[in-house]
């Protein structure tokens, strides 16, 4: 017999998810740290859709996708109870990721998703990089080694 209602256990879940998306997300934020990627701000409040990370000179935000929430084609399971509960629950989060993108876009934002298993993977910074690498300030930027190697 199943003690929990339908909302208290959505509520469980939301909980075991979003603990899930916490830790992807210190570890790409720890990548860019890492990396000494600097002028990047988390979470502004000021933009549409509330993207994790914002590069304000490159005009670029981010946002972490979780494989469950946002449905990732790789790694989504719809869960075997209440099936019609999180079906349509999946789909009003698809539909308002594709028009928070939209409006950002014409907004003129340049926008990357990275999925969840693409952060745990290791792969999500390598797409992010190059993009975090042109939003550098003219100062950071001469402070890389010269590639000529003549510097
Ligand atoms: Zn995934």
């Amino acid at each position: 017999v199943d003690t929990f209602t339908a909302q208290q256990r959505s509520e469980i879940m939301r909980r075991v998810r979003s603990a899930g998306n916490r830790s992807t997300e210190l570890s790409i934020l720890g990548s860019l740290r890492g990396l000494g990627i600097r002028g990047w701000k988390v979470r502004p409040a000021h933009l549409p859709g509330t993207p994790d990370i914002f590069f304000p000179r490159s005009k670029t935000v981010v946002f972490l996708d979780g494989c469950f929430w946002h449905k990732c084609p790789k790694c989504f399971r719809l869960p075997s109870s209440n099936k019609t509960y999180w079906k349509s629950k999946i789909a009003r989060n698809k539909k308002r990721d594709r028009k928070t993108s939209r409006v950002l876009r014409l907004l003129g934002f340049r926008v990357l998703r990275l999925w969840e298993h693409e952060i745990r993977q290791g792969t999500a910074i390598r797409r992010l990089l190059p993009l975090a690498v042109k939003n550098q300030s003219r100062r950071s930027r001469f402070q890389r080694p010269s590639i000529s190697g003549r510097g």
